[in-house]
């Protein structure tokens, strides 16, 4: 069964003014559970807005969005929230963890929004840590990480609820070659052990390669 089914999407910005940019068109792209898949973009080609569409952040003007069977497209905003906080996790290529608080609380945090008890949420947060290698980083605050170390908390982060599908966009865009391979390596090893289903955008090739499927979103082609 698919985790998300992207069915005839489109997308136009601006539509019926001079400034209109149609983005996407006929867009057709499913991610099945415990499937990865690399999304590979030109620049301006779309990726984000597909991203956003599928993290339910904005809509599309054609087309339907199925989330685990659910189709989200005439959900209402707080349907939506619920579903992005319960089901998609998201990683950015920059890390955007709250400064003021340390690596172990980033991870707590989403789960205590989400009703986890407070115990169960630290040790939850202290076992994706230690899995990431950060055992010893707990309580470092994010200006004592170093990019690596953020962006695998990070990553810790967006699995802190257990979530269906994983939607990142460049996730080691920010970082140096081999820390990048590192972190990804890390990040893969986590997915095929949780069987979680990923969505991956990225310009690295060789990253693209070690996933299950690219799709390619450009001019002309769809996936
Ligand atoms: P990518 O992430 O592949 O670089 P985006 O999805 O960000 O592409 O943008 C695709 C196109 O849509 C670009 O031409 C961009 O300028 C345009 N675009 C993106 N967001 C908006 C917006 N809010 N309003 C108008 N145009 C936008
Ligand atoms: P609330 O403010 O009630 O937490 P939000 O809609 O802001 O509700 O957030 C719900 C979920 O969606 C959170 O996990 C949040 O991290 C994510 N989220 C909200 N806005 C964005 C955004 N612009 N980009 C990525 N994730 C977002």
């Amino acid at each position: 069964s698919d985790v998300l089914r992207l069915e005839g999407v489109g997308k136009t910005y601006n539509p019926g003014t001079p400034a209109a940019v149609e983005v996407l068109r006929g867009l057709d792209l499913s991610v099945a559970r415990g499937e990865v898949v690399a999304l590979v973009a030109p620049s301006g080609a779309g990726k984000s807005t597909l991203l956003h569409i599928a993290g339910l952040l904005d809509t599309p003007d054609a087309g339907r969005v199925v989330l685990n069977g659910r189709d989200m497209t005439g959900q209402g905003d707080r349907a939506r929230t619920e579903a992005r906080r319960r089901e998609l996790g998201f990683v950015y290529q920059f890390h955007h963890l709250l400064p003021e608080f340390s690596a172990l609380e980033n991870v707590v945090l989403p789960q205590l929004a989400n009703g986890v008890p407070e115990a169960a949420a630290r040790a939850r947060a202290a076992g994706l840590l230690g899995r990431v290698g950060l055992a010893a980083r707990e309580d470092h605050r994010p200006a004592a990480l170093s990019g690596g170390e953020a962006q695998r908390v990070a990553f810790c982060r967006a699995l802190a609820n257990a979530p269906a599908l994983l939607l990142a966009d460049e996730p080691t865009g920010n970082l140096d070659p081999a820390t990048s391979d590192q972190v990804f390596a890390v990040l893969m090893e986590v997915v095929r052990e949780t069987g979680l289903s990923a969505l991956i955008a990225t310009h690295n090739m060789e990253l693209a390669g070690r996933m299950d499927r690219v799709v390619r979103l450009g001019a002309a082609a769809s996936g």
